[in-house]
């Protein structure tokens, strides 16, 4: 059965040839498990920093095929986390990596212009909202942290600019984060893997890893061959929940997707016009932006919990989940009542406890290490988790590899199936809680209390 591909990949694969599979026995320097983001980003700097390195991406699928060609294509900062970020690394560590995801955007931006990668790139911001009176000035404790600093992150708009800018009225309030961009996230993908390409990396492609020695050199086994590398680089996001060592790190959740037909006039109509990505402030996030085309691309975290390690179809497509998210998009933009969705489409997120990645050593070894738990802000992230990986992979001693986030404590989820019942719990406990409040009703003491017990999400709200 053919693989369902997201609307981005839709319109970036045709004209590409997929690279072959590994067959028989091949060496390398460095070893990579996954071809998205992390994997590509890590390959680049690798070969940046020593060209002579011989690296190797292993992909089970597509480059792209994973979250990195599907996602909605906001490439935010790490600033809605700082808070949590200060008190867990301090205040001078948090800001150095916040400021580092600051500029990976200009970077990522810089990387597209450079090698002519057409992702239709477009810093104009992200809109963090409230639509319902819980969620007002939930951005509270970031945005006043961000001003004790004397640094002007976010811009404080009035409700009628949060208005005009959004297009819709159900928002009432918000602030600007200005470094915001947006991509087409699958053509930032593909190019970058063009780029690794002619930069040497050598990348197999239908090639799933079944296995590897925890040893040195690593061994790799893939379904037809065998790869031996003297250090290896996990970049697997959500399926390195399979791992043993990593399988309690993360928890795998979906998130949905719903793409209409170009639509630019009736986006001149509404006045969503400047290109701001935009999220609500509830636990299971609505995220909407519009493309180059005049699209609305809506999408939102959360319906689906994963059993273990059983990433199937269902978190390539679902059309009862697609058919939520467009109840949310029907409700946050009424007057767009008979614009024809035409794609639809989901993927998996890696969920960590805290919101933030996991980067280190797997069980402690020197010569293999991982990068996963973006949490659904992996787009931006995941350029400077690239710059730890390889800083790690090459054995170097900087400011990379030495950063607060390698090999840092961590909660970790119970085990199954007590992490999926009690997903399963804690997620319609949200639910719950999130329809009073978007009613401006009061949940009741019970969800309330449950969705307590949910993981941190994309942001530290008040
Ligand atoms: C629907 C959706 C919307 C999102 N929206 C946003 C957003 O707007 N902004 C944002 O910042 N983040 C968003 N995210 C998250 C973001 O896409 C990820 O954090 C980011 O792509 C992570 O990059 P990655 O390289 O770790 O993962 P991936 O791109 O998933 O790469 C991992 C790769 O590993 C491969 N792989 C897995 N197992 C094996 C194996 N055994 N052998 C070989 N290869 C293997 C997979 O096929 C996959 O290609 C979203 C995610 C989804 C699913």
């Amino acid at each position: 059965m053919a693989v369902h591909r997201s609307l981005w990949l839709q319109e970036s694969l045709p004209g590409q040839m997929d690279a072959p599979p590994l067959v028989g026995r091949a060496r390398a320097d460095v070893a990579i498990i996954g071809g998205g983001y992390v994997g590509l980003w890590a390959a680049l700097r690798i070969k940046q920093l020593e060209p002579g390195c011989d690296v190797v991406v292993l992909e089970r699928d597509i480059c792209g095929g994973g979250a990195s060609g599907r996602n909605g294509g906001f490439a935010l900062t790490w600033w809605p986390k700082f808070p949590s970020m200060a008190k867990a690394f301090g205040e001078s560590e948090a800001l150095r990596l916040t400021k580092a995801s600051q500029s990976a955007i200009g970077e990522i931006g810089g990387f597209c212009t450079d090698n002519h990668i057409d992702a239709a790139f477009t810093q104009a911001g992200w809109l963090w909202t409230a639509t319902s009176s819980v969620q007002m000035n939930a951005w509270e404790s970031v945005v006043s942290a961000s001003e004790k600093l004397g640094l002007e992150v976010f811009q404080r708009l009035t409700p009628v600019e949060v208005g005009r800018r959004s297009g819709s009225p159900v928002h009432r309030a918000g602030v600007l984060e200005r470094q915001a961009a947006t991509v087409q996230p699958a053509a930032l993908v593909r190019g970058m893997r063009e780029v690794a390409l002619r930069r040497g990396v050598r990348i197999y492609e239908g090639t799933q890893v079944t296995g590897f020695t925890r040893g040195r050199p690593v061994v790799v086994t893939t379904r037809q061959g065998e790869l031996t590398a003297d250090r290896a680089v996990i970049a697997m996001n959500a399926w390195a929940v399979g791992l043993p060592e990593l399988s309690r790190s993360i928890a795998v959740i979906s998130s949905d997707i719903i793409a209409t037909d170009p639509i630019p006039d009736r986006l001149a109509q509404i006045g969503w016009t400047g290109g701001e990505c935009i999220t609500d402030s509830q636990m299971m996030v609505c995220y909407y932006r519009t493309t180059y085309d005049g699209r609305i691309a809506f999408g939102k975290g959360g319906w689906g919990i994963v059993y273990g390690d059983h990433i199937g179809p269902d978190l390539d497509r679902n059309a009862d989940r697609a058919h939520l998210v467009e109840g949310d998009f029907r409700r946050y933009y009424p007057s767009l009542v008979d614009v024809k969705i035409t794609h639809d489409w989901c993927g998996p997120i890696d969920r960590t406890m805290d919101g933030l990645p996991l980067i280190g050593r797997l069980g402690g070894r020197e010569n293999i290490f991982y990068g996963i738990g973006w949490s659904g802000n992996g787009v931006g992230p995941s350029f400077v988790g690239g710059r730890i990986l390889a800083s790690l992979a090459l054995g170097r001693t900087d400011e990379w590899s030495q950063c607060a986030l390698v090999d840092r404590a961590q909660r970790l989820f119970p085990p199954e199936p007590i992490r999926f019942i009690g997903g399963q719990v804690v997620r319609e406990a949200v639910i719950r809680k999130e329809r009073a409040e978007g009613a401006d009703r009061r949940a009741s003491w019970l969800a309330v209390q449950l969705a307590k017990l949910a993981p941190s999400g994309l942001e530290d709200k008040e």
